[in-house]
């Protein structure tokens, strides 16, 4: 299984956890989780079967970013790090804070690379600095201004602050995007998330590279009627500089206690209104309940929120919409890993009311 023979070889090892990365969703958000719990840990990881299921299973490029970057950040020693590669043995060392940079080579998502190692530098004993190169604003990952306007902000409640930066817009197929992220440490600490608070702004931005402003301009037209929204909320077309043509549109609800934003990823031979259409859809989705956390800020926040309570031993609740494969995927990895377990209650509005504890 060795790929690199420059790095330590990674041993069998009685403390190992071993996973099956075809198990549940079996996608890429497994093995970021069991990297990003293993770095924290210290406990080395066995990965079989990654992405077992999918049409071109294995690593790519994304996520092999995220295997070596985790390695880095955790000294790891590592095998079966290459590209396609089903499986991976993971033994980190210590979590070093520093200045890095990845170039994922591809479109592959920025954030989800951000997302693999963030957790560990949240316990490292100084600042870092991260520069990741690829894609921001790619379907089925959270674009840029999710990371910046919805997920760093709870995570700023837990303790730590997290400052990040877009300095270049990176689409599918061309990618040359690039964030930045400095990351500053702090012990965490829970809290519930139980209400959203009331309603502070609605907005939506939609973005175009090397494309045709109006197609921003027909977006947030059909995003302004089909949410029936009055002159109060703000609507944003953007041109920005990229190497390649893309389009994204973004709503965002501010709410107190949280911010929510659904994207539509611009796609060739998809109309301006059908890319909306599918961030309305979602908005629509999370409005029709009470819920604090839409679908995707709940997997991700599962992790954040699970890691404060194994630090404090106290429990810790928040209400989302019904759970999806990806988050209760990710519960069994926090079990593995933290022994934290999760028990959930359903609320007559439709949302569940999730509490997280080390019973
Ligand atoms: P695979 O290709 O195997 O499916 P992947 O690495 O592309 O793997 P997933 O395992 O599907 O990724 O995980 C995608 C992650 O991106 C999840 O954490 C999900 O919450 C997040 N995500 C997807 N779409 C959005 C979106 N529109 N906004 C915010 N987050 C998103």
């Amino acid at each position: 299984m060795d790929t690199n023979p420059e790095r330590p070889s990674a041993q069998p090892h009685d403390d190992e956890v071993v996973i099956d990365g075809s198990w549940g969703e079996g996608g890429g958000q497994i093995i970021r989780s069991a990297l990003a719990l293993s770095l924290v840990t210290g406990r080395p990881l066995r990965m079989t079967r990654i992405r077992a299921g999918r049409q071109k299973p294995g690593l790519l490029r994304q996520h092999l970013t995220g295997v070596r970057a985790a390695a880095e950040v955790g000294r790891a020693a590592l095998d079966g790090d290459a590209l396609g590669s089903g499986d991976l043995r993971f033994a980190p060392s210590e979590i070093v804070a520093g200045h890095y940079r990845w170039d994922i080579g591809s479109a592959g998502s920025t954030t989800l690379v951000a997302q693999t190692v963030l957790p560990a530098l949240l316990f490292a004993d100084r600042v870092s600095q991260l520069t990741i190169v690829g894609g921001t604003h790619n379907s089925m990952a959270p674009p840029f201004d999710f990371l910046h306007a919805a997920y760093l902000p709870l995570l700023g409640r837990l303790g730590p602050r997290v400052e990040a930066n877009l300095q270049q817009y990176g689409f599918y197929p061309a990618g040359g995007g690039q964030l930045t992220l400095t990351v500053h440490p702090s012990p965490l600490r829970g809290y519930d998330l139980l209400e959203r608070g009331t309603l502070l702004g609605r907005s939506a931005e939609a973005v175009v590279a090397n494309l045709p402003l109006e197609i921003a301009q027909r977006e947030l037209d059909t995003v302004r009627r089909r949410l029936d929204w009055d002159g109060t909320a703000t609507l944003h077309p953007r041109q920005v500089p990229g190497p390649g043509p893309g389009n994204a549109v973004m709503i965002r609800y501010d709410f107190q206690h949280v911010s929510e934003v659904f994207t539509g990823f611009g796609q060739r031979g998809v109309s301006a209104e059908r890319v909306a259409a599918n961030a309305v859809r979602d908005a629509r989705n999370y409005l029709r309940t009470d819920a604090v956390l839409g679908e995707y800020l709940t997997d991700q926040w599962l992790l954040l929120l699970a890691l404060a309570v194994w630090q404090t031993g106290q429990a810790h609740s928040f209400s989302c919409v019904p759970l999806s494969s990806h988050s209760t995927t990710h519960l069994r990895i926090i079990e593995q890993f933290l022994g934290v377990t999760c028990t959930s209650d359903s609320r007559d509005d439709g949302s569940l009311v999730v509490t997280l504890s080390t019973n």
